[in-house]
């Protein structure tokens, strides 16, 4: 176990707020939210709402309405995710993090620029991490900091109370106040998230220790918004860090922040602080708190499979099975969970590899279901995945690169079963060209040599589990449903690659 760094925990309470600096922008960055954003079409879209009622048959508010299409707007249209910068120069070639430089840029408030090297190349290209909203308004890129901070700017340019959000474990998004319900509503704008304040801890399996929202005149531990367990957060802090002293620390700031207001304004924060800590006050028989329904519960949907990987929220297995070894014949096992490499020598023994993961090069929400009351067993999405989310799983063959090897057509099949509104779909992707051919489940789907391309070194096989209904949406689309069987029954294959 690394030493914890106790500071880091008060350190987050110190850090420079850069919502602070948006009274002062300049005006051209106000216009240009205006001209950005379709905000007269939200509010010509919530007169045609039926009722103007939101899902729970409450009456939705307009301007709670708009934030919600501001929400999905930002991410769909407006910014992107940058994990490491692309080439220009050839195509998108995915350049290396080479070092990150200080600055001092006190225009855009930029302290740090990551410096990227293309491998192909050699071109640099940098990325500068701005904290001035307007500059991002420009550049429309960047991580959850540069999200968090825009989409704060764009709610505060349409007159909405901000906060920056902080957890202590690196990610940050915005709570925006909303004068209809009297409460801040958790945006994140990097998972078109609202309201949603348990996706960390439930979805993401990131418990809440310490987080820390920053409003242009207060500064709020806010963490029992964000967790489902308060005795176990309070037994994970009192491990972390001095509960006084990070009182002191945040009264010390607000005396700060506030010494310059008016009695009403002050009054008037107060007001609402009170009303907040009455949200977030337990009562001891409410210990656990439980997402209110399985949206709330999804996984982190932004950034690439690669930067969700990295924090385990994605698997990376990289195995690939290679074609080279007079393989005859790959086969899946669901029941026994293994695969089967066959080879052409009789002789030879099949190797087995246990594990449906062992097997696979990338898998992102998928798991493996035992339904003991109905004896069957599948791969599936995760149980927290609702209708929206697509789980996927990849394969890699690589194939023979000695021209010796004998070889005319490789033969998959890929078998699973839908229900309702579920479904599989199929493809191979033909690397390093990219070409993806789709196939369908349960039909035998032949790769002829003499189709490919010369250059074709392996070939990846693609599975995405989508769509369904309901609560159970996850359990619509079944990868290799199979029986349970007697343990010294005879092996089923749902899944087999074989090579002629
Ligand atoms: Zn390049």
């Amino acid at each position: 176990m690394p030493p914890i760094d106790y500071n880091r925990y008060y350190s987050i309470i110190t850090d420079h707020n850069y919502i602070r600096h948006f009274g002062q922008y300049d005006d051209r960055y106000r216009q240009t939210v205006h001209q950005l954003i379709p905000w007269k079409r939200f509010n010509e879209d919530f007169e045609h709402l039926p009722n103007n009622d939101d899902d729970d048959g409450n009456q939705m508010d307009r301007r709670d309405y708009c934030l919600i299409r501001l929400l999905e707007y930002f991410k769909q249209e407006l910014f992107s995710w940058v994990n490491s910068l692309k080439c220009d120069d050839c195509n998108g070639k995915e350049c290396t993090l080479l070092n990150c430089r200080r600055t001092n840029d006190s225009e855009y408030y930029c302290q740090m620029i990551e410096v990227y090297k293309c491998p192909e190349c050699s071109a640099i290209h940098e990325f500068p991490r701005y904290n001035h909203a307007g500059r991002l308004l420009e550049t429309r890129r960047g991580r959850c900091g540069e999200w968090a901070l825009c989409f704060a700017y764009i709610c505060f340019v349409f007159g909405y109370d901000i906060r920056m959000v902080n957890h202590v474990d690196d990610h940050v998004w915005t709570e925006i106040y909303s004068d209809h319900q009297k409460r801040w509503l958790h945006c994140d704008p990097c998972e078109n998230s609202f309201d949603n304040p348990l996706l960390y801890e439930c979805g993401w399996k990131k418990p809440a220790t310490l987080i820390i929202a920053n409003g242009m005149y207060e500064c709020r531990d806010v963490t029992w918004r964000y967790c489902s367990e308060w005795r176990k957060t309070v037994r994970l802090r009192s491990q972390l860090f001095d509960e006084n002293r990070l009182q002191t620390l945040i009264d010390q700031i607000n005396r700060r922040l506030q010494s310059k207001l008016s009695s009403s304004e002050y009054n008037g924060i107060v007001e609402r602080w009170l009303g907040e800590m009455v949200e977030l006050i337990r009562t001891p028989d409410q210990d656990i708190r439980q997402p209110s329904d399985s949206k709330a519960i999804q996984g982190r949907i932004s950034g690439s499979i690669e930067w969700r990987q990295s924090r385990g929220e994605s698997k990376h297995c990289y195995h690939e099975f290679d074609l080279n070894q007079l393989c005859r014949q790959i086969l899946y096992d669901c029941q026994r969970d293994e695969y089967s490499v066959v080879y052409s020598d009789s002789k030879k023994k099949s190797t087995i590899m246990k594990g449906w993961q062992s097997g696979c090069y990338e898998s992102c929400h998928i798991f493996r279901m035992i339904e003991h009351d109905w004896q069957m067993c599948y791969l599936s999405r995760q149980r927290y995945c609702g209708q929206k989310d697509i789980g996927s799983i990849r394969w890699r063959f690589r194939l023979p690169s000695n021209h010796s090897i004998e070889w005319n057509r490789i033969s998959i099949l890929v078998q699973g079963r839908t229900y309702e509104s579920g479904v599989i779909e199929l493809c191979i992707i033909l690397e390093p060209c990219k070409t993806q051919l789709s196939f369908n489940l349960n039909e035998t789907f032949h790769l002829n040599r003499n189709e490919l391309h010369p250059a074709t070194e392996c070939f990846d096989i693609q599975a995405k589990l989508m769509f369904g209904e309901g609560e159970i949406a996850w359990q619509h689309a079944q990868l290799f449903r199979q029986k349970l069987l007697p343990k010294n029954d005879s092996h089923q294959h749902l899944f087999t690659i074989s090579i002629d």
